[in-house]
């Protein structure tokens, strides 16, 4: 049966690689975006997937996109909470504006997204939500205090809701990438890039389409019995319990 999947920040990078994996796969894929919609179009062009564009830092603005797209589409069998923005900077100079605007597009936008599709698929007895992490919510990263706090929260959240998603069929687990070749690490100076690959053990960047498997292994209707983990995909740079 094909699935309906909703991937937030779906146009550009890591989570325009999910979409293209979990099409590929024969689900029925809806991405959404901030305000670039220059590259929304593009990706629209290039895939022919629909693409949505809302603030994931907003409750109501979560719960009337998700309610257009499900009108269209039909409920929401899988929720890929990808969205997500830095704000980095010393702690000492990082401002409430800063903190705040990383809360609501990486930790709010879990829970405002998870909150509209969750009922749903406890309803139908299936579901799968993947909620992209990262590295530096795992080990925590100097210059990052905001956003390893909202990426450790997205872990505690997955831990939690697996709990209460177990029994009625859905699956809550979240992925931890660590460097990703997307356009903006790829565009860093040769000389910081080359200090990053140092210290990742496989001696390369990961892919964005690897971080698109690794969600649509998760997302497979055979991983029912995985939930709760942490899928962590960083070449071996942090080695995690
Ligand atoms: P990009 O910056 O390339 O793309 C981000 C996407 O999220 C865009 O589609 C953007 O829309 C959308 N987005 C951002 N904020 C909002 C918002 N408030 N509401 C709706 N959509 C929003 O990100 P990456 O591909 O690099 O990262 C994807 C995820 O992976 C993020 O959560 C990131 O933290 C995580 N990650 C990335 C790593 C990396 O190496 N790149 C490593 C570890 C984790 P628009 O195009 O309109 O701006």
């Amino acid at each position: 049966m094909a699935r309906n999947a909703i991937v937030t920040g779906g146009t550009r990078g890591i989570g325009a690689a999910i979409a293209q994996c979990l099409k590929a796969k024969g689900c029925n894929v809806a991405v959404t975006y901030a305000g670039n919609d220059e590259a929304a179009a593009k990706f629209k062009d290039a895939t022919g997937i629909n693409a949505y564009k809302w603030d994931v830092g907003s409750y109501d603005a979560c719960k009337d996109g998700v309610a257009e797209i499900e009108a269209a589409h039909g409920g929401t069998d899988i929720l890929v909470n990808n969205a997500g923005i830095t704000r980095d900077g010393m702690f000492h100079k990082v401002g409430v504006k800063e903190w705040s605007e990383v809360m609501q597009a990486d930790l709010d936008s879990v829970f405002n997204m998870s909150h509209q599709v969750f009922p749903g698929m406890r309803e139908r007895g299936f579901g799968r939500i993947v909620n992209i992490s990262s590295i530096n919510g795992q080990k925590g990263q100097m210059g990052q205090a905001n956003y390893s706090a909202a990426k450790a929260g997205m872990i505690g959240f997955t831990r939690a809701l697996a709990q209460e998603g177990a029994f009625k069929g859905v699956t809550v687990n979240a992925v931890a990438p660590g460097y990703i070749a997307t356009e903006m690490v790829s565009a860093m100076p040769e000389d910081a890039l080359k200090k990053i690959t140092a210290q990742i053990p496989v001696g390369r960047l990961g892919s964005a389409e690897e971080i698109g498997d690794c969600v649509a292994f998760l997302a497979d209707d055979n991983a029912g019995f995985i939930t709760g983990a942490v899928l962590t995909a960083n070449g071996g740079q942090y080695i995690a319990a």
